[in-house]
């Protein structure tokens, strides 16, 4: 009998993974917490399902077909089946929903993004149009423009498949997409309503009911201070392109089933959501959204590599015993399992903090949520690379191979350290939040009161490791912080340091909090593994040197 490899496969994406069931066991209130947990537990059945159904679809990308039979511009674009089945699910189980509903109050969000975490990696990215759904509703909300709250966010935060709408955001045009203020998108008022001229140039989800996007009104000036926020709903009532033209889907490296389009916007009817300029700042609330949503999909995205590398392991042999009980490749995954869990830790803490904000006023909060938010996305997205890359390598051959539909981890978490602020533009941002005053102080707090918390010897090296990279990083950023040039350059090593420093404090917190509930080691033996690879990134680059490279 010629011998043929067992595929990986998965178990319960949520028993799977002791994290998340920690988590929630240590942040929902016990009263909620077994209802959450009986639910995720019956998601993490239907993540296996549609794992299968995402490998069967596999070869569906979106079409666009822009002309009817008969010459009519019809500009249409038809999803993957998949895609249509993620919608229903994405409205059911409360995607979006879940963060806006009463029930768990401030745990909301917590709820809604452990949904995300268990279902999101099998439904074949459709995580995009629901992030900025979801900043779209936000936005709306802390736009307080009344007549649009009331008539879109119900639809935008609706459980009904049927009612629910999704959102896109145009920002970036062929002028920039991290520096949006040459911006070439105008806006002329005709009679009551505005109208939009100009070409978006990457539009995902354009199949979206509606889209945020900035342009500039006649006569502003010039720069992101004259751009203003408008809201399009992109058909009309016979479900026709209003005034816009689907001009190509961009043909990409992953993300494939995504529709991302180049639009051109011919007098395209828009409605402004608040003043006709600061538009940059008025679509704020959707950066921070998009961006916690990046996180989560990385972490989830590095949780999914993961159990399909460890399952491989526990199924292929080499040279006579299991991968898994080969001492190497066991210590390659080990050191993937602690970059996950550190990353879980900081991408969750973002959601919680997010909770928090939008259910009072909590100036320490969010003073540290303004650097953390971008830091957990640069920390996450460069995670969730390397660790995927890792992943397709534990599976040998079979990982580069389309068809075991694995090479798609990688290609996939590629996008995420591009969209919604590139490395080095929110290593920027990190410093700009710096500037405003108490976010540093906010994070050594954080670092902290986490590292006090870890008591057990066993977390005193990692504990260790994260207070000395944040206080190293605090003090290069003092002494450089006069020199703009030398901060500058140092920037991404800077906001890796807090990255990647915070991460290793919350691990070391949680771990405790496991070890104090009987929830065992494991935790703090990650807390160790990632205190050994890499905290502290700070090193001052010569800038000459740098001259001569590049
Ligand atoms: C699959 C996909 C889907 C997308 N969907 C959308 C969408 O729905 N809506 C939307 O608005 N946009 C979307 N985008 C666009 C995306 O947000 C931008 O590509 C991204 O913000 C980067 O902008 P850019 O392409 O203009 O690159 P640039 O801004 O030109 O950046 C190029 C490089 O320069 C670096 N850089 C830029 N400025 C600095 C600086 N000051 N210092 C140091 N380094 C710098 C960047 O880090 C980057 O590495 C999508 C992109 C992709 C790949």
């Amino acid at each position: 009998m010629p011998f043929f490899q067992d595929p990986p496969r998965l178990a319960n994406q949520f028993d799977d993974d002791p994290l998340l069931p920690s988590w929630l066991a240590r942040h929902i209130p016990e009263a909620q917490h077994g209802e959450v947990a009986t639910e995720l537990h019956a998601l993490g059945d239907v993540a296996v399902e549609y794992y299968a159904k995402q490998l069967a679809d596999r070869l569906n990308e979106p079409v666009l077909t822009q002309w009817d039979a008969w010459g009519n511009r019809i500009d249409q674009i038809e999803v993957s089946p998949l895609w249509h089945e993620a919608q229903v699910l994405a409205a059911r189980h409360g995607m979006v929903a879940a963060g806006y509903e009463a029930r768990l109050g401030v745990h909301a969000r917590t709820h809604q993004f452990a949904i995300v975490h268990v279902l999101g990696p099998s439904l074949d990215v459709y995580s995009c149009p629901l992030a900025m759904t979801d900043g779209a509703a936000r936005t709306l909300v802390s736009s307080g423009n009344k007549s649009l709250i009331d008539r879109y966010v119900s639809l935008l935060t609706s459980r009904d498949p049927g009612a629910m709408w999704t959102s896109g955001q145009w920002m970036t045009e062929r002028t920039g997409g991290s520096d949006v203020s040459q911006s070439e998108t105008i806006a002329k008022r005709d009679g009551d309503q505005w109208r939009l001229y100009g070409t978006k140039w990457f539009t995902s989800a354009t199949t979206s009911n509606m889209a945020l996007t900035l342009a500039r009104p006649e006569g502003n000036a010039e720069g992101s201070r004259g751009l203003a926020l408008f809201l399009v709903e992109l058909r009309d009532g016979a479900g026709r392109l209003r005034n816009i033209q689907v001009n190509r889907l961009k043909d990409k490296l992953g993300t494939r089933k995504v529709p991302t389009a180049e639009l051109t916007l011919d007098g395209t009817p828009a409605t402004l959501v608040g003043s006709p300029s600061d538009g940059v700042r008025a679509i704020t609330p959707m950066l921070s959204i998009t961006r916690t949503w990046n996180s989560i999909c990385a972490v989830s995205g590095m949780r999914r590599a993961l159990a399909l590398a460890r399952d491989y392991a526990r199924r292929r042999r080499a040279f006579g015993a299991l991968l898994a009980d080969k001492p190497l490749h066991a210590d390659t995954l080990a050191m993937l399992e602690a970059e996950y869990a550190g990353a879980f830790c900081l991408a969750f803490r973002a959601v919680q903090l997010l909770g928090i904000l939008e259910h009072g006023h909590d100036e320490s909060a969010e003073r540290l949520a303004r650097a953390l938010v971008p830091i957990a996305k640069l920390t996450t997205g460069k995670q969730a690379v390397a660790v995927a890359s890792e992943a397709i390598e534990a599976c040998g051959g079979a990982g580069y191979v389309e068809d075991t539909g694995l090479p798609r981890l990688l290609a996939d978490a590629q996008v995420l350290p591009i969209w919604e602020g590139t490395t080095n533009v929110l290593s920027l941002d990190t410093l700009r939040a710096l500037g405003k005053g108490g976010a540093l102080e906010a994070i050594t707090a954080e670092v902290e009161s986490c590292c006090a918390a870890a008591t057990d010897p066993g977390l005193a090296e990692p504990a260790a490791a994260a207070r000395n990279a944040l206080r190293h990083a605090t003090s290069w950023v003092q002494e450089a912080m006069p020199h703009a040039e030398r901060v500058e350059a140092g920037a991404r090593r800077f906001a890796m340091t807090l990255g990647r420093s915070l991460e290793l404090a919350l691990l070391s917190a949680h771990a405790q909090w496991c070890i104090d509930h009987g929830q065992g080691p494991r935790l703090a033996a990650a807390a160790r593994r990632f205190a050994q690879s890499g905290v502290d990134q700070i090193a001052d680059m010569s800038l000459d040197d740098t001259k001569l490279l590049v």
